[in-house]
């Protein structure tokens, strides 16, 4: 029996976590998944109902379970209150309080959606890679920080530093995920110019050396991000620090031109994970029964893949979805000219109904 904390959150988040759970109630009477599902609140409605964003009682129930499915947080309503009451505190506390540090983002583009992207077909039709993202370090959270007055001026700075630890901990995280691929581990640096790069750098070599079977290249950020858009399938599985790896990861994310088809997973050291659709809360599409909720029944697969050691569901779902796509169902975000889009309740029936099949 496996615990997962449901954490619909805000705008579209609970219209498509409950399709989700619908796969999750199929798989439960028909296949043994055997997964007991708790219910939290986070984000503006955490807010809302108790002044956090992040209420004890959430944290508590996260403690206790072996994973969370986060549908999204945030709208214009909470836009105005203070920084550490705002809806994306409570990610951000989560991902911290539990040391979510590493960041799993895919980029799959189903041919079957080729069109949907702005680049030419050929070049990301397939595509299938797989950023890591080291999430809970880096420059985003180094000190020194600050703006301060300096010979007169305001001055701006940051902290880019990586101890070894945590880049040998994301770097086996990469290596590992790698074995499960096609082998192949691309480390981005901007080793060039930057020291704490030359170290990831170092640590990425002497770390390899636990995973023969996997190859380990190394790439500058400047010329990985020009690789990506000229040539994105020559990746298997990119390793990168925060700060790349934000931006990396939402450039890969747009060559499959779906941002409702992406799940994520942020995972901590004992494979505990946080999954949640890339896309945030969509304040524009919530109540209308129009947003794509694929996205986070692909995080469910990937629940099932990274978590809770059930390959076999999460390729049960995987192909469901594909099946969906095969049969021509789009919502509207993926549905090209002429094509008639379902909504988000229909596409999660159908997906129930892809997996009965
Ligand atoms: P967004 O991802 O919510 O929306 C960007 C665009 O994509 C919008 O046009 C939206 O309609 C569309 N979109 C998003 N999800 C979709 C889906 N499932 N199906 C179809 N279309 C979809 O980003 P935003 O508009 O910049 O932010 C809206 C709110 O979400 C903000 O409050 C922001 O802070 C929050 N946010 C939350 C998360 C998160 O919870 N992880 C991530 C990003 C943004």
């Amino acid at each position: 029996m496996s615990k997962v904390l449901i954490l619909p959150g805000d705008g579209i988040g609970p219209e498509i976590v409950a399709q989700a759970l619908k796969v999750i109630d199929y798989l439960n009477k028909n296949d043994n998944l055997a997964m007991d599902l708790a219910y939290g609140l986070v984000g503006g409605g955490a807010y809302d109902e108790t002044g956090s964003p992040l209420p004890d009682a959430t944290l508590a129930a996260a403690r206790k379970s072996d994973s969370i499915l986060l549908g999204a947080v945030g709208g214009y309503q909470w836009e105005g209150l203070q920084r550490d009451l705002r809806p994306e505190r409570g990610l951000l506390g989560l991902r911290s309080e539990l040391d979510l540090f590493a960041n799993l983002r895919p980029a799959l583009l189903h041919p079957q959606l080729a069109k949907a992207s702005t680049l030419k077909a050929e070049v990301v039709s397939g595509l299938d890679l797989m950023i890591v993202r080291e999430l809970v370090s880096g420059i985003y959270f180094g000190q020194p920080r600050g703006i301060e007055i300096r010979d007169g001026q305001r001055y701006g700075f940051n902290t880019a530093a990586y101890s070894e630890a945590e880049i040998t901990r994301i770097a086996h995280c990469a290596f590992q995920i790698a074995q499960k691929r096609q082998k192949r581990l691309c480390s981005v640096d901007k080793a060039n110019v930057l020291e704490v790069c030359e170290l990831w750098r170092e640590v990425l070599e002497a770390v390899g050396k636990d995973y023969a079977d996997v190859e380990l290249s190394h790439i500058y950020v400047d010329n990985a991000a020009m690789q990506l858009v000229k040539a994105p399938k020559q990746f298997d599985v990119i390793v990168t620090s925060n700060l790349f790896g934000d931006v990396l990861s939402d450039c890969a994310a747009m060559l499959t031109g779906s941002i409702g088809m992406l799940p994520s997973a942020s995972l901590n050291a004992d494979g505990f994970g946080m999954y949640e659709p890339i896309h945030g809360s969509a304040p524009d599409l919530a109540g209308q029964d129009i947003a794509n909720p694929l996205a986070t029944i692909l995080s469910v697969a990937m629940m099932l893949r990274y978590s809770l050691n059930q390959v076999a569901l999460a390729e049960k779902i995987e192909a469901a979805v594909d099946l969906v796509l095969q049969q021509g169902h789009r919502t509207k975000d993926i549905a090209s000219t002429g094509e008639t889009a379902v909504g988000t309740e229909a596409m999660g029936d159908l997906v129930v109904a892809a997996l009965a099949d």
